[in-house]
């Protein structure tokens, strides 16, 4: 069999994806629509667009992301290198100049002799073609359609719309309390924050101010698709006490001194492991940036370690519990795999990661070698333990964060910089011992 493989979309998965397939001897067809048409997102010709902000975020290992951007070093991976080739100063965060990051990218993608550039929508997916689906989060839409016939309408999913989600022990207890509202229950499930009237002025009135991610909610199907939760700044919008009569209502959360609150936000169990909260009623369209400097206002939130960042656009993403397997290949046919945000992978970093998994599988299928499953102790096998075994009934994209790596078991107490330290260590090990098995 000649070994060709289409991959549909320029973005940084199905870019890393090419290069990994290339480098391995595998001819790529990759598909790219934008020079065609761009989505209302996309203001550059180059693949690999950063849309929002240009960064891929913390460069400390202790950091689940930064140790993932370590692992795919381990991979020789080609953006990571394009983004070490665009850096530009930013503390402790790999940020980039998007457009020498994205020429890196499409240069690459053009000089390489394995790697076919066809400049089009694709629209039809033929099933005997060994394909990877790469199209992120705004995919177009004749493809949207035909991957839900491909994997069953109720397994594609085209909007989100989600409150924030922090690790719990990030969250500070010693000002934060367990209680639930009126004490209702056996058990106290909501973790609440407590605001005085001055602390909630000040919250009130950067939410009011803060800066709103670029894609709004503007065609009628959206809004109608969004009546029922409104973010959380367009309810502050209408008026200083709309919120306390609202989400941050403070009745039934008194302080357990028995003190009155002027409003709480509360914080609401996400994982069964119960190391995720979200925010309750907090569903935002203000940019990421601005999600983690004004919630972290909130008392109690101010060193909050954000895991998802709250949405409100269109994103398609699959069901991938139920139909990708550990090697984000389709259960019912093997030619096709997914990559990318559309599995349900979050972030600049994490999709490209996902595109590494998929190439490196389609190779060895390609090899007639046995695919592998990336080990648990890894962020990367960690996440995409996550896409494949999370129940599919509240599947929700997640971002690279400790809780979803396989836990460690540390007899004695150590630090919480200590444990991170440890599990960082321990997936470079495990990637080195995997790469050395592949
Ligand atoms: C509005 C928005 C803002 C975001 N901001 C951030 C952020 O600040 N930080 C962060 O870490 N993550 C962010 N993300 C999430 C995510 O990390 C990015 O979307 C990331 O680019 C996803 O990578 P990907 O490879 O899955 O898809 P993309 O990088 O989006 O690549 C998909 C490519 O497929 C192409 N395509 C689509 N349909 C077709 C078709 N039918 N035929 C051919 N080509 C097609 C598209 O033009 C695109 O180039 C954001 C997402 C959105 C939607």
């Amino acid at each position: 069999m000649e070994k060709i493989v289409n991959i549909i979309g320029a973005g940084l998965s199905g870019c890393e994806a090419a290069y990994q397939l290339a480098k391995r001897n595998i001819k790529v067809k990759l598909y790219e629509k934008k020079t065609i048409e761009r989505n209302p997102v996309q203001k550059l010709d180059y693949f690999a667009e950063l849309v929002c902000s240009n960064t891929l975020r913390s460069t400390d290992f202790k950091n689940a992301v930064g140790t993932l951007k370590d692992e795919m070093r381990l991979f020789d991976s080609l953006i990571i290198k394009a983004a070490e080739f665009a850096q530009i100063p930013a503390g402790g965060s790999l940020a980039v100049d998007r457009d020498v990051f994205s020429k890196y990218i499409t240069d690459k993608m053009h000089e390489n002799k394995n790697i076919e550039v066809i400049e089009q929508e694709f629209k039809e997916i033929d099933p005997n073609q060994i394909t990877l689906i790469a199209s992120g989060p705004l995919t177009s839409e004749d493809l949207q359609t035909e991957i839900a016939k491909l994997i069953g309408q109720d397994y594609f999913y085209f909007f989100d719309a989600v409150a924030p989600i922090i690790t719990k022990d990030s969250i500070n207890m010693e000002i934060a309390f367990r209680k639930n509202r009126y004490e209702k229950g056996e058990t106290q499930d909501y973790i609440n924050c407590p605001m005085n009237r001055e602390e909630y002025e000040l919250f009130y009135n950067e939410l009011v101010n803060a800066q709103l991610a670029p894609v709004h909610l503007e065609s009628e199907k959206n809004l109608k698709y969004f009546e029922g939760c409104m973010p959380v700044e367009v309810m502050a919008k209408r008026g200083f006490d709309t919120l306390t009569y609202g989400p941050l209502k403070p009745a039934g959360l008194r302080n357990l001194d028995g003190t009155n609150n002027f409003a709480v936000v509360q914080l609401r169990q996400d994982n069964a492991a119960d190391d995720l909260y979200n925010f309750v009623g907090f569903q935002t369209n203000l940019t990421w940036p601005e999600q983690k400097r004004v919630f972290r206002l909130i008392p109690g939130l101010e060193n909050a370690e954000f895991v998802r960042y709250g949405v409100m656009h269109q994103n398609n993403f699959i069901n991938s519990p139920t139909v990708l397997n550990e090697f984000n290949q389709l259960k019912t046919n093997n030619n096709i795999f997914f990559a990318g945000q559309i599995t349900g992978v979050e972030g600049y970093v994490e999709s490209t990661s996902s595109g590494i998994i998929a190439a490196i599988n389609i190779a060895r299928m390609l090899e007639g070698k046995e695919l592998q499953k990336f080990p648990k102790d890894t962020v990367m096998g960690g996440l995409q333990n996550y896409i494949i075994s999370t129940d599919s009934k509240n599947f929700q994209p997640m971002k690279a964060n400790w809780s979803i790596v396989e836990n460690l078991e540390i007899k004695s107490k150590i630090r919480k910089e200590e444990k991170k330290e440890l599990y960082s260590k321990r997936s470079i090990n495990s990637m080195n011992e995997f790469i050395k098995k592949l």
